[in-house]
């Protein structure tokens, strides 16, 4: 398994000052923020790394929007006591922001783009780098199984496919499927020769990839971003 999270790359990055254009509530809890694009280029999976003019706290987001959009947006999710993503929710239009990247590795092959079979894994906001992809390249033969905890969490489910999205809500039957990813994983067996991308947090990813490689799928078919 290819963990690309562990990896800035030898990108020489610099930070540059963009502004804020929006913040867009999603729930009471997660938030997309959109921000201006400048000269920023980046493949779909990458993620920035941002933060307010002269803190020193940063931190990684996966870019949300897709490299042919006006804007740069990322995804983000409160976390209780955390420092950087309760603050960023609070930032006004036309507000500056610093911003680091792109940088990673966690990418589609582009050889195999429209012949492959993509499976993509999520937790939570880990559904932000598919969002990307997804938006960046229309004839992606791809399913999404989005792991949250309560449907409602269900990020922008309306701007996927209906017959490619399966959100595994584990808390309340408001999803598509009452239980977690690795339920689903295991009632469903991927076919050996699909694509598999796994995004979100360490434990979900470790156990996928687990019940894949049990399943036939090559561990070299299998690509990983850990947030935490
Ligand atoms: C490559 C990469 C891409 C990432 N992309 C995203 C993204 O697209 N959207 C996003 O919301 N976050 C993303 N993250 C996580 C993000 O970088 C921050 O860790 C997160 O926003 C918490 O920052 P904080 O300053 O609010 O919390 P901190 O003050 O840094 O404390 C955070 C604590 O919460 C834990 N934590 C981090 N994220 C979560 C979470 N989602 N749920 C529960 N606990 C968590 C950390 O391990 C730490 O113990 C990504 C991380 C990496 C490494």
């Amino acid at each position: 398994m290819e963990k690309a999270s562990t990896k800035r790359g030898n990108s020489l990055s610099e930070v540059r000052v963009h502004e804020v254009i929006e913040v867009r509530h999603l729930t009471d809890t997660a938030y997309v923020l959109r921000m201006t694009k400048g000269s920023m280029d980046f493949i779909p999976g990458q993620y920035i790394s941002i933060g307010k003019v002269a803190s020193i706290d940063k931190r990684d987001y996966s870019i949300y929007s897709s490299p042919n959009d006006e804007y740069l947006e990322v995804l983000i999710k409160e976390v209780a006591d955390g420092m950087v993503s309760k603050s960023l929710r609070n930032m006004k239009p036309g507000e500056p922001i610093e911003v680091e990247g792109p940088f990673g590795f966690f990418q589609l092959k582009p050889d195999t783009l429209n012949e492959r079979k993509h499976l993509f894994i999520a937790s939570g906001t880990g559904i932000s780098p598919f969002h990307s992809m997804v938006t960046s390249f229309p004839e992606l033969n791809y399913h999404l199984i989005h792991g949250v905890r309560y449907g409602a969490d269900a990020y922008e489910k309306s701007m996927y496919q209906s017959n490619r999205i399966t959100v595994c809500s584990s808390r309340d039957g408001k999803g598509d499927y009452y239980g977690r990813v690795t339920d689903w994983l295991k009632e469903n067996p991927i076919d050996q020769s699909t694509y598999c991308y796994l995004c979100g947090n360490s434990d979900m990813i470790n156990d996928a990839f687990d019940i894949l490689e049990a399943q036939g799928v090559p561990s070299e078919h299998i690509h990983a971003e850990v947030y935490f």
